[in-house]
C-alpha cells in the first residue's frame, strides 16, 4: 500500500516539533506513513488544499500565521474551529469536503485545566496575556472548564477589543496597567511570543503575586523560558507549552488515524532533546 503523507504547514516552520511527534507514533502503530515540514508562503496555499483533495495529502497541521486566514479555502469548518476561527488540523471526510478542525482547545484543556478541581474552577481568576492566534482556543478552554473570570491584556488593545466581540464575557486590561492588576489573580497565561527571544518578557512584580498563582507559558523552546525560572525561584507552579503541544497532536493524530496515541515516555524524551533546556 502507498505511504500515507502529512505535513505541518506555516511561515516560520522549521522549529515545528509536530514531525518528530507524528513519526514517532506513525512507528509505534506500524502506519505506513510519513509526516513532514511545508515551508508554504501565501500563494501556495491554494495548492497545498488541491493537494488534500487529491489525496495526495491525508492531512494537515496549520500553524502560525494561516489558522484564520486558511478558513476561505476549505469546504467548511468544524466544532472548536467553528467556535474559535482558528484552524489548525485539517482533513477530508467521506463525502471529500475538506474540513478544517482546531485541536489546541482540547490540547489546553488536556494538558493543564483537568489538573485543577472542579470546585475551584469556578472562583478561579485567569489573566491571559496575548490577543494573536492562539488566545481565543485558550479562553474556549478556559470557558468549556467552567472557569469563566477571564481577563485579556495585550500590547495592541484593538486586538484585544476584537476578541471581547466573540467572547462577550471577557474582561480587557490596558497593556501599561496589568503590573498593577496582578495580584488579583489565580493564573497567569502568557500567549505572547515574548520569552522566544531572551530578554523580551512580560513585567512581573513577583512579590505583589497571590502565594499560590500558577504560571502556564504556552511557550515550550526554550524548555524554560525566564519567567517560569522567575516564578519556580518562587516556589510558584509552573507549567511550559510542551504538553499543549503534544495534547493538541495527540487529538489531530486520532482525527486522522482512528487511534488514540499513547504519550509515552519514548515521546517526552525525544521531544525533550529536541528542545533547548
Ligand atoms: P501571534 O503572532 O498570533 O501573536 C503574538 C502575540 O504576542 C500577540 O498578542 C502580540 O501582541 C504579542 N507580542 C509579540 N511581541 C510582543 C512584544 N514585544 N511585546 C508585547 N507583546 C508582544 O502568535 P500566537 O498567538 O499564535 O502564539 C503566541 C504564543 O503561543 C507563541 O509564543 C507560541 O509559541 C505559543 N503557542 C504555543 C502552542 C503550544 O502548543 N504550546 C500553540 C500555539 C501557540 P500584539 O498584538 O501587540 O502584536
Amino acid at each position: 500500500m502507498s505511504i500515507k503523507k502529512f505535513a505541518i504547514i506555516g511561515d516560520p516552520i522549521s522549529h515545528s516539533l509536530s514531525p518528530a511527534m507524528h513519526n514517532y507514533w506513525f512507528k509505534k502503530y506500524n502506519i505506513n506513513a510519513q509526516y513532514e515540514l511545508l515551508h508554504v508562503k501565501e500563494i501556495d496555499i491554494k495548492n497545498v488544499i488541491e493537494k488534500i483533495k487529491k489525496k495526495e495529502l491525508k492531512g494537515i497541521n496549520v500553524t502560525l500565521p494561516y489558522k484564520k486566514f486558511i478558513i476561505p479555502f476549505l469546504s467548511k469548518i468544524v466544532n472548536d474551529a467553528k467556535e474559535t476561527h482558528s484552524v489548525n488540523t485539517i482533513l477530508l471526510d467521506e463525502g471529500d469536503n475538506v474540513i478544517g478542525e482546531n485541536t489546541d482547545v482540547f490540547g489546553f484543556q488536556a494538558a493543564y485545566l483537568k489538573l485543577f478541581p472542579n470546585n475551584d474552577k469556578k472562583n478561579m481568576k485567569v489573566l491571559i496575556l496575548g490577543a494573536g492566534g492562539v488566545a481565543p482556543s485558550i479562553i474556549l478552554a478556559l470557558l468549556k472548564s467552567n472557569i469563566s473570570h477571564i481577563s485579556i491584556s495585550n500590547r495592541t488593545y484593538e486586538k484585544s477589543i476584537f476578541l471581547k466581540k466573540k467572547f462577550k464575557e471577557i474582561n480587557l486590561i490596558k497593556w501599561e496597567n496589568y503590573p498593577e492588576e496582578l495580584n488579583k489573580f489565580d493564573i497567569l497565561i502568557n500567549a505572547t511570543s515574548l520569552g522566544l527571544i531572551p530578554g523580551e518578557e512580560p513585567k512581573i512584580k513577583l512579590n505583589d503575586l497571590k502565594k499560590n498563582m500558577i504560571f502556564i507559558d504556552t511557550i515550550y523552546n526554550p524548555q524554560q523560558t525566564k519567567l517560569i525560572k522567575l516564578f519556580k525561584s518562587h516556589n510558584l507552579k509552573t507549567f511550559n507549552g510542551l504538553n499543549m503541544l503534544i495534547y493538541q497532536g495527540q487529538k489531530s493524530f486520532y482525527l486522522w488515524n482512528k487511534i488514540n496515541p499513547e504519550i509515552d515516555d519514548g515521546l517526552l524524551g525525544l521531544l525533550e532533546s529536541k528542545i533547548n533546556k
